[in-house]
């Protein structure tokens, strides 16, 4: 059987990012993972997942496959992480706590695990997301106790093999339900899944072996961030399990709107106010942008709802792909208080309009009115 495409199994085009193909894999490896789906070809589905996973997730052996692909006698199936066993590694740890909350069957309570994810939502004003900014954050996370080492032990303190469950980590428990007797498997609540028993507690932890406090980190948010969008600190998540690598920070972002502006990707968008004798006569006008004032010609014989584009006035893309422009769009404001004078004056005006000067582009516009009052 010749091997699928790596992208592929995980349903995803070749340029898709980090994020993308973690997306991916959790969803898929959910689906196929073989305690759930009792399907005859999902341990086979579920192996794939994972290798393609193992690949597309790792820089340098996704660009060694993107170069390469399967032919790369490297690249052979079992390379990473031991192929068929299910019970070690990083994915099934991670699955397996997101499926069960962190109270799945573990083959080995002593192994190396990732800490957890965590995610923090910053609230950002909109020239904040525009042009970001260096700040700190204070999040609380549970950090290795240093009085214990993590051990959870008072120091000095013997510590035993768990007697329940014989340094497993796991209990099995007997159900008799009106299918039969099912045997499951739990995680053993008398030490927590550690497979140890600790005599005496460390005092300053409590026996968890880890404490909660609020660590300052500094994030540096790049200009150009807009609504919903995610920045990965790595390494700033819960510590890792028996020496395993810390988890990442996620900070979300929530931007804020703004009066006059609005965002679209990297443009903004405003509208601008302009007086009917301003879009007849044609005016210069200052358009206020993120990046100051701008003078902009209004040339005469402006209609209503014109777009007008400042070049390059809009927000830094985010990646460094240059810069977007900001749309001004003219909205004439038809006034409201007028002195006697002015509305004898703009009498004078309509009844000067009646046999003034043909406007072509208006009267195509009062015929297809008067058109369309006839097909009635
Ligand atoms: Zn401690
Ligand atoms: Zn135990």
């Amino acid at each position: 059987m010749s091997k699928r495409d790596y992208y592929e199994v995980l349903g995803l085009g070749n340029n898709a990012g980090k994020d993308e193909i973690k997306k991916a894999y959790r969803k898929l490896s959910k689906k196929y993972h073989p305690d759930i789906n009792k399907d005859a070809d999902a341990p086979e589905k579920f192996k794939e997942i994972k290798e393609a996973y193992e690949v597309l997730s790792d820089d340098q052996k996704r660009a060694h496959y993107d170069q390469f692909g399967h032919t790369d006698p490297n690249q052979g199936f079992g390379g990473f992480g031991g192929g068929s066993d299910f019970g070690g590694g990083f994915g099934f740890e991670d699955i397996f706590s997101s499926i069960f909350g962190g109270g799945g069957r573990r083959r080995d309570p002593n192994a190396p695990r990732q800490g957890a994810d965590l995610q923090y939502t910053m609230s950002l004003s909109f020239e904040e997301a525009v042009f970001g900014k260096d700040t700190t954050i204070e999040i609380p996370r549970e950090e290795t106790c240093d009085t214990c080492d993590g051990s959870g032990a008072k120091p000095g303190t013997k510590v035993n093999t768990c007697s329940h469950c014989q340094g497993s980590g796991q209990l099995n428990v007997e159900q008799n339900t009106p299918f039969g007797r099912i045997v499951n498997r739990r995680v053993c609540h008398y030490c927590n899944g550690t497979g140890k028993q600790i005599t005496e507690k460390c005092q300053t932890c409590h026996g968890a072996g880890k404490v909660t406090k609020t660590k300052k980190i500094s994030v540096k948010i790049p200009a150009g961030v807009d609504d919903g969008q995610q920045l990965r600190v790595s390494g700033q998540g819960e510590p890792g399990v028996n020496g395993g690598p810390a988890g990442d920070l996620y900070v979300v972002f929530h931007v804020r709107g703004h009066e006059f502006f609005e965002r679209d990707g990297d443009d903004i968008y405003c509208e601008m106010p302009l007086t009917f004798a301003q879009a007849t006569l044609g005016d210069e006008v200052e358009i206020p942008t993120l990046h100051g004032k701008v003078k902009l010609k209004i040339p005469a014989a402006t209609q209503t709802g014109t777009k007008f584009r400042l070049k390059g006035k809009g927000v830094p893309n985010v990646r460094g792909y240059g810069q977007g422009d900001q749309h001004v769009i003219v909205k004439i404001v038809t006034p409201t208080k007028l002195s006697e004078k002015q509305k004898q004056l703009l009498r004078e005006f309509a009844e000067l309009s009646g046999q003034g000067t043909p406007d072509e582009q208006h009267d195509s516009l009062f015929a297809k009115v008067k058109r369309a009052f006839k097909g009635e």
